[in-house]
């Protein structure tokens, strides 16, 4: 996985290698799709939702430049992988997550696999963010939504960074925003196909 759908297409941040290499990306899909937990597409975990491709976990942790220092929110927690690498990126993860059996699945697989102290998941809607443990360093949102979240970039830190797939449902584009200096500057780093953001701040679809 690292040398192929990794390294291959430009992942060349040496941290962001390492946790993926030593992550058990296995231990955080249902056992059913054990076998294609390293295809490089995203796979079913339940629910209607998917666990990301590999690659746009790698890319996204990228993106934010983490050293070690940071508090990271993720929105779309799903079965707690993205978290897992985050975390050992960074200081500390706030993981919100909609869909209340999939935060329990995903607090479960984090705790076994020794990110229980790193990671808060809470069950929740994360469409406006988690305005309870903001400001965040860093924000990494894992479904697409209809527009800039400005409720979202209002608990980024300065300076921060975040990245958030935003087009229609189908497609979008992953958006790369930083903020310094009181500046907000964004722009697109690639295309992608995620599940849609749900929630207030998302397509409301419950
Ligand atoms: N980060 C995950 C990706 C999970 S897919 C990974 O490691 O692979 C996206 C997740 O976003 C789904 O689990 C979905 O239930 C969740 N989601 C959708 N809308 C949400 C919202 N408004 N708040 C929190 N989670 C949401």
């Amino acid at each position: 996985m690292l040398d192929k759908q990794l390294e291959r297409r430009g992942i060349r941040d040496r941290r962001v290698l390492s946790a993926m290499a030593e992550i058990p990306r296995e231990l955080f899909v249902p056992e059913s799709v054990r076998a294609q937990a390293y295809n490089d597409e995203p796979v079913n975990i339940g629910y209607g939702q998917t666990i990301s491709q590999p690659y746009m976990v790698a890319l996204m942790a990228q993106c934010l430049e983490l050293t070690g220092s940071e508090t990271v929110l993720e929105v779309g927690g799903g079965c707690g992988y993205h978290a897992a690498v985050l975390a050992s990126l960074a200081a500390k993860v706030v993981s919100v997550e909609i869909v209340p059996e999939l935060a329990e699945e995903g607090r479960r697989n984090l705790e076994a696999a020794g990110f229980g102290e790193k990671v808060v998941v809470v069950a929740g809607d994360g469409s406006e963010g988690y305005a309870d443990l903001a400001p965040y360093d860093a924000i990494s949102v894992a479904a697409a939504a209809p527009a800039v979240l400005d409720k979202i970039l209002g608990q980024l830190t300065d300076p921060g960074r975040a990245v958030i797939p935003i087009g229609s449902m189908d497609e979008q584009e992953l958006v790369l925003v930083r903020k310094s200096q009181g500046t907000t500057t964004s722009r697109v780093v690639t295309r992608c196909r995620f599940v849609p953001l749900r929630g207030g701040g998302g397509w409301r679809a419950g």
